[in-house]
């Protein structure tokens, strides 16, 4: 099998040490194994995107020595391929129109289950589409966390894969994409672990393959917060790329041997050394020092 690793990063704001781990990871695992590392961008919810952000990200990269095989994907332009997804899903019966606001949820505990809506169908309004959830374990198995469980109707209950607004919900574009793109393996961060019983569903009801997954340890802020966009979380600097990539090599348990002065030197240094089962090593915790 031919590797294919991705990061799929959202045009939410500049990149931040958080993501540059992730990136970074995912490049050196798929680089580790042969393969091939695609970048995606996740621009399929305007209400959250700030303008200038997707390039922002991807000159960023760039100055990291990070730059994808081939082009990059925009999950803004993949309306077509989603459309198809979800009439196959609906044609299946899989999906169905939901006009329950997060108040009528909230009798039931904020989920929604066994596709019996709470609010009554509104020819006024547009609805949202769930998918229907059955009462399954998902079992997989981790690459860093090890085997792991999920009952998606006690977790998830029925999603949401069409928003109101019409947009596209992350699970359903993330698991097309990935299948478009022929990833076989996601290394991302560990707030995405939830994400993940979700995604296999998905794949298994629109016959796509379930690439391997490896959940990085989230980047915590010294008060033990995770780093994440929305947490005003530290940007990196493009023009001082150095500083930042050694602290996400160790952060990764990875090797940043002294010597090479361009980003994309020291990532092949420190590739040179890497072994994917120095990640369980390392912790991830940044202190006061970044
Ligand atoms: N776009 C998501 C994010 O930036 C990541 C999606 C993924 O890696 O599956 O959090």
């Amino acid at each position: 099998m031919n590797y294919r690793g991705r990061f799929a990063p959202s045009p939410t704001g500049a990149l931040h040490f958080g993501s540059l781990v992730a990136a970074v990871g995912s490049w050196l695992v798929a680089r580790h194994h042969g393969g091939a590392w695609v970048v995606r961008i996740e621009d399929i919810d305007p209400p959250r995107e700030v303008p200038g952000s997707a390039a922002a990200i991807l000159t960023t990269l760039d100055a990291f020595g990070l730059s994808s095989d081939g082009p990059v994907m925009y999950q803004s332009t993949r309306g077509e391929a989603y459309e198809a997804a979800f009439a196959r899903l609906r044609a299946e019966g899989y999906v169905f129109p939901c006009w329950c606001s997060r108040a009528d949820l909230a009798v039931h505990g904020g989920m929604h289950r066994h596709g019996q809506c709470v609010a009554a169908p509104d020819p006024d309004r547009p609805p949202a589409w769930r998918l229907r959830t059955p009462d399954d374990t998902i079992h997989w198995h981790d690459d860093l966390q090890g085997p792991l469980a999920e009952n998606l109707l006690e977790v998830a209950g029925d999603f949401v894969v069409r928003r109101v607004e019409g947009l596209w919900a992350y699970q359903l574009a993330c698991v097309v994409d990935d299948g478009e793109q022929g990833i076989t393996h996601v290394v991302r961060g560990a707030d995405l672990l939830d994400s993940t019983a979700r995604q296999i569903y998905l794949q298994r009801l629109l016959g796509l393959a379930t690439p391997g997954y490896l959940h990085l340890p989230l980047v915590l802020d010294a008060d033990g917060r995770k780093l994440s966009k929305s947490a005003a979380a530290l940007p990196v600097d493009p023009a001082d790329p150095l500083p930042a990539l050694r602290l996400a090599l160790e952060r990764l348990g990875a090797k940043a041997p002294a010597g090479p002065d361009s980003p994309r030197d020291l990532l092949h240094a420190a590739l040179n050394e890497f072994k994917p089962a120095s990640l369980r090593r390392s912790s991830l915790g940044v202190g006061g020092a970044l």
